[in-house]
Protein backbone atom coordinates (compact mmCIF):
# COMPACT_ATOMS: atom_id res chain seq x y z
CA UNK A 1 0.00 0.00 0.00
CA UNK A 2 0.82 3.29 -0.77
CA UNK A 3 1.43 5.67 2.55
CA UNK A 4 1.17 9.63 3.52
CA UNK A 5 3.75 10.82 5.71
CA UNK A 6 4.78 13.94 7.95
CA UNK A 7 4.81 16.83 4.98
CA UNK A 8 1.12 16.04 4.23
CA UNK A 9 0.26 17.23 8.42
CA UNK A 10 -1.63 20.39 8.67
CA UNK A 11 -1.33 21.34 4.47
CA UNK A 12 -4.26 18.18 3.26
CA UNK A 13 -3.61 19.79 -0.29
CA UNK A 14 -5.64 17.27 -2.01
CA UNK A 15 -4.45 16.81 -5.27
CA UNK A 16 -4.21 13.29 -4.53
CA UNK A 17 -7.45 12.27 -3.13
CA UNK A 18 -8.41 13.67 -7.45
CA UNK A 19 -5.82 11.23 -8.86
CA UNK A 20 -7.15 8.13 -6.84
CA UNK A 21 -9.31 6.19 -9.15
CA UNK A 22 -10.95 3.93 -6.25
CA UNK A 23 -11.23 6.67 -4.12
CA UNK A 24 -9.36 4.99 -0.83
CA UNK A 25 -7.46 8.20 0.29
CA UNK A 26 -9.56 10.22 3.66
CA UNK A 27 -9.45 13.23 5.15
CA UNK A 28 -8.87 13.49 9.18
CA UNK A 29 -7.93 16.22 11.53
CA UNK A 30 -4.51 17.06 10.68
CA UNK A 31 -3.75 14.71 7.55
CA UNK A 32 -5.38 12.57 4.48
CA UNK A 33 -4.72 9.16 4.89
CA UNK A 34 -5.39 6.02 2.32
CA UNK A 35 -7.11 3.03 3.38
CA UNK A 36 -4.45 0.43 3.00
CA UNK A 37 -7.27 -2.54 2.36
CA UNK A 38 -8.50 -0.32 -0.64
CA UNK A 39 -5.58 1.15 -2.06
CA UNK A 40 -4.30 -0.96 -5.49
CA UNK A 41 -0.93 0.51 -5.19
CA UNK A 42 -1.14 1.87 -8.56
CA UNK A 43 1.16 4.95 -7.58
CA UNK A 44 -1.12 7.62 -9.13
CA UNK A 45 -1.23 10.08 -6.25
CA UNK A 46 2.69 10.17 -5.43
CA UNK A 47 3.70 12.40 -8.42
CA UNK A 48 0.87 14.84 -7.79
CA UNK A 49 1.91 15.44 -4.72
CA UNK A 50 3.45 19.10 -3.83
CA UNK A 51 5.30 18.16 -0.90
CA UNK A 52 6.48 14.84 -1.66
CA UNK A 53 4.37 12.87 1.22
CA UNK A 54 2.87 10.17 -0.74
CA UNK A 55 5.39 7.11 -0.77
CA UNK A 56 5.00 3.12 -1.40
CA UNK A 57 5.32 1.50 1.99
CA UNK A 58 8.52 0.03 1.29
CA UNK A 59 10.07 3.27 -0.13
CA UNK A 60 8.99 5.33 2.97
CA UNK A 61 12.15 7.12 4.60
CA UNK A 62 13.56 6.12 8.04
CA UNK A 63 12.03 8.65 9.79
CA UNK A 64 8.86 8.56 8.72
CA UNK A 65 7.86 4.69 8.67
CA UNK A 66 5.81 5.40 11.63
CA UNK A 67 3.46 6.76 9.38
CA UNK A 68 2.24 2.98 8.02
CA UNK A 69 1.22 2.44 11.62
CA UNK A 70 -0.64 5.86 11.86
CA UNK A 71 -2.42 5.06 8.37
CA UNK A 72 -3.61 2.02 9.64
CA UNK A 73 -4.84 2.75 12.75
CA UNK A 74 -6.68 6.06 11.35
CA UNK A 75 -9.35 3.29 10.06
CA UNK A 76 -8.96 1.48 13.53
CA UNK A 77 -10.66 4.37 15.20
CA UNK A 78 -13.69 5.01 12.28
FE1 LIG B 1 -5.19 5.57 -4.64
FE2 LIG B 1 -3.45 4.49 -6.35
FE3 LIG B 1 -2.59 6.20 -4.47
FE4 LIG B 1 -3.44 3.75 -3.76
S1 LIG B 1 -1.63 4.24 -5.01
S2 LIG B 1 -3.96 5.70 -2.77
S3 LIG B 1 -5.07 3.41 -5.26
S4 LIG B 1 -3.96 6.69 -6.18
Amino acid sequence: TYVIALPCVDLKDRACVDECPVDCIYEGGRSLYIQPEECIDCGACEPVCPVEAIFYEDDLPEQWKDYQAANEGFFDTL
